[in-house]
């Protein structure tokens, strides 16, 4: 068994797969998660094992209480008892004002944002902290700039989730300090992925980087960079705290 074993939900796509791929060259044993996409985390497990590294993938939705606890147990299982956490999991809908949304939609959105991390972070606590025995961990939670921006005319129910997420980290972060586990987020401010397409606009980074300080949109990479810092001991008296990586936005 390795001794550093990380679980990034969603880590099939975008910034969990290049937080998935920088753990594993940092020495991690990496379990991906994903929700429907198996083609794709088998890639980023593949990349890993060409690279000598160790990987699993398991698939399960956050949302889900019974995903979540298949989603420990078989990484308990199959890498061993987990150090490290990214709750990276996160899902935004189709852009539009919150008087046009439907009650369906915001209970998604929360549910994944919120819910999901909760439970893996309840789930990562119990192998990790000191009181069950454990030897200690870190928790990166993915929050956004939209928790400060706050998402208008897009998706003020994401940005209401990211908040959320703000919240439980300086929450968690105060109750396990003294059990051995550090409890941190970043904000990603306008990134290069996916997520922008299910939002319904493809090109958004594009049309909004102009307004960023440094002109420009991030690389999912430079947000893992922050992650893994995040989860290393460089990084050792940092709790409660947050990361912005949104070129000064
Ligand atoms: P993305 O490219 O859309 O990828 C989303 C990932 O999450 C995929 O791996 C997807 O799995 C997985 N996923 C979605 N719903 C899930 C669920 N219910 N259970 C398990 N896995 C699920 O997203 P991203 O842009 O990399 O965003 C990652 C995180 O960063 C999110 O929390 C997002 O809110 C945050 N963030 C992103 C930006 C940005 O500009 N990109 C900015 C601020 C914050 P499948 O591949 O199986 O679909």
């Amino acid at each position: 068994m390795t001794d550093k074993v990380i679980i990034v939900t969603g880590g099939s796509r975008g910034i969990g797969a290049a937080t998935a791929l920088l753990a594993a060259q940092r020495g991690y044993a990496v379990c991906v998660n994903y929700v429907s996409n198996r083609e794709a985390a088998d890639s980023v497990a593949g990349q890993i094992r060409a690279a000598g590294g160790r990987a699993i993938t398991v698939a399960g939705d956050v949302s889900k209480e019974e995903d979540v606890l298949r989603l420990f147990t078989t990484t308990d299982q199959e890498l061993g008892r987990v150090t490290a956490l990214v709750n990276n999991a996160g899902i935004l809908e189709h852009q539009s004002r919150l008087d046009t949304m439907s009650a369906e939609r915001i209970t998604r959105v929360l549910v994944a944002n919120v819910t999901g991390s909760l439970l893996c972070a309840r789930e990562a606590v119990k192998r990790m902290s000191t009181r069950h025995g454990g030897q200690g961990g870190a928790i990166v939670n993915l929050s956004s700039m939209a928790a400060k921006l706050g998402g208008p005319g897009e998706y003020v129910d994401y940005a209401a989730s990211k908040g959320a997420i703000d919240a439980f980290t300086i929450g968690l972060a105060k109750e396990v300090a003294a059990e051995g586990i550090r409890v941190n987020a970043v904000r990603p401010g306008l990134i290069y992925t996916d997520i922008h397409a299910s939002g319904g606009e493809a090109g958004r980074v594009d049309r909004l980087k102009d307004a960023v300080p440094m002109k420009r949109g991030g690389t999912a990479e430079e947000v893992a960079n922050a992650i893994l810092w995040l989860l290393s001991e460089e990084s050792s008296y940092a709790t409660g705290t947050f990361i912005d990586v949104s070129g000064g936005r």
